[in-house]
């Protein structure tokens, strides 16, 4: 029984392999770039129209109240939902719609969706154009294959993961659209590679670190406080003491790539003194701000890693008089990982060794992605990251994802979904 229905399930999508492709194609041809966000609402009707043809009930989701919500770039979420004849989990599907921009170095258009050599190239392709078009077609696939769904297949497409996810996941999440008790498993198509599953990713922590000394005449730069030397101080430490130690410590997450198991620091922009295009005056710089950009890990914690940084400083400048710190939190996302023994890790290992015929590697992102949104404000433990394409493919020139891979990533999450509906059991 369960091996005729997966033999069905294959043959519908090797025959839909040249629609999952031009569907990929039309949702590259919709330049969703972000910032600032542009035509998320065509990219939302695109999809939501396709998926009302494909038997789902459809909502569009606007993040009306959101600050970056305008009428000029409507944050517009799209969300479908199709029920089975019986009951049984909800298994969502969600990708980003936004782009980041083209950038320079490209040799084809960026958003003519060009097909070559087994490839689709285009911004957006890999990161996540593809995924969401393998996602549809593999709820499609299901459809055509006319196999009784035990549960529910939903699927959404959500704005501004590039620049946060606020408007988009964490709006759904806020909302009870992704949340526990109502979703049981979650899968983000982003380009993690055909054959690995993304479990989590580190923790963020941006902070903004102000240091106040006293002006002064600059030919007797003696009588103030220069802030700029002070944050020279605190970038000396970072670099001797601060990076060795960081260095030093590794996850157990399995993070790619394996330099990012470590904790990490990075500048993020410094600023001190006049402007260096102005006229310039004699004067000693009493200010000096810079960002930094701390990776921190799920064994440091946010707490560990904030206080870390405060001593630091605290020692870096103890020995000048006259110099005032004040540290301001930007950003702060806690890592996340999905749960040892997650039913919905072992369906997708299970699934990746039927399609692919090896099994899946775990990894996690160096980078965070909206997993946040769906394990910290919808609550939902089960969600992982599995979609076709390769990470570093993503925010490059010339960005692609083959063919191949799209069609058998639309495979296992098709076979996935029924794994977990516990239809392929017996
Ligand atoms: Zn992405």
């Amino acid at each position: 029984m369960s091996s005729r229905i997966i033999d069905r399930v294959i043959a519908e999508i090797d025959r839909a392999a040249d629609e999952i492709v031009a569907l990929t194609v039309d949702l590259v041809r919709i330049p969703t770039i972000n910032p600032p966000g542009e035509a998320y609402e065509p990219s939302a009707r695109l999809i939501g129209d396709w998926l009302k043809r494909a038997g789902f009930d459809v909502d569009f989701i606007v993040a009306d109240g959101r600050p970056e919500h305008t009428s000029r770039f409507p944050r517009v979420n799209v969300m479908g939902a199709r029920r089975g004849a019986t009951r049984g989990p909800v298994v969502h599907f969600n990708g980003h719609t936004d782009v980041v921009p083209a950038g320079d170095g490209w040799t084809i258009d960026p958003f003519a969706g060009v097909v070559r050599d087994g490839r689709i190239y285009g911004r957006g392709v890999c990161d996540m154009k593809a995924g969401l078009a393998a996602a549809m077609f593999a709820a499609e696939a299901l459809r055509r294959a006319e196999v009784p769904l035990a549960g529910t297949i939903e699927i959404s497409g959500t704005v501004d993961e590039e620049s946060g996810g606020f408007a988009g996941v964490a709006w759904l999440a806020e909302r009870g659209r992704i949340a526990n008790g109502r979703t049981d498993f979650v899968i983000i198509p982003e380009p993690l590679d055909v054959d690995r599953i993304c479990i989590g990713h580190r923790g963020v922590y941006w902070f903004e670190l102000l240091l106040t000394g006293r002006i002064a005449h600059g030919s007797m730069p003696f009588l103030g406080v220069s802030a700029i030397d002070a944050m020279g101080r605190v970038l000396e430490a970072i670099r001797t003491d601060l990076q060795p130690a960081l260095a030093a410590r590794s996850t157990a997450m399995p993070v790619v790539p394996v330099g990012a198991r470590h904790a990490t620091i990075n500048v993020n922009g410094i600023d001190g003194g006049q402007p260096v295009d102005g006229i310039q005056t004699p004067c000693v710089a009493d200010k000096c701000r810079a960002v930094f950009d701390r990776r921190f890990l799920i064994e440091e914690g946010f707490e560990a890693s904030k206080g870390e940084i405060e001593a630091l400083v605290r020692r870096a400048i103890g020995a000048t008089p006259g110099v005032a710190s004040s540290i301001r939190d930007l950003m702060i996302v806690h890592p996340v990982v999905t749960p040892d023994g997650s039913p919905l890790v072992a369906a997708l290992d299970r699934e990746i060794r039927r399609v692919l015929g090896r099994p899946a590697t775990l990894v996690a992102s160096p980078g965070t992605y909206d997993h946040k949104h769906v394990a910290r404000i919808a609550g939902v433990p089960h969600c992982v990251a599995y979609g076709p394409g390769a990470l570093e493919l993503a925010h490059q020139p010339d960005e692609w994802c083959g063919i191949d891979d799209l069609v058998s990533s639309t495979k296992v999450m098709a076979l996935t979904t029924l794994d977990l509906m516990g239809i392929l059991a017996g």
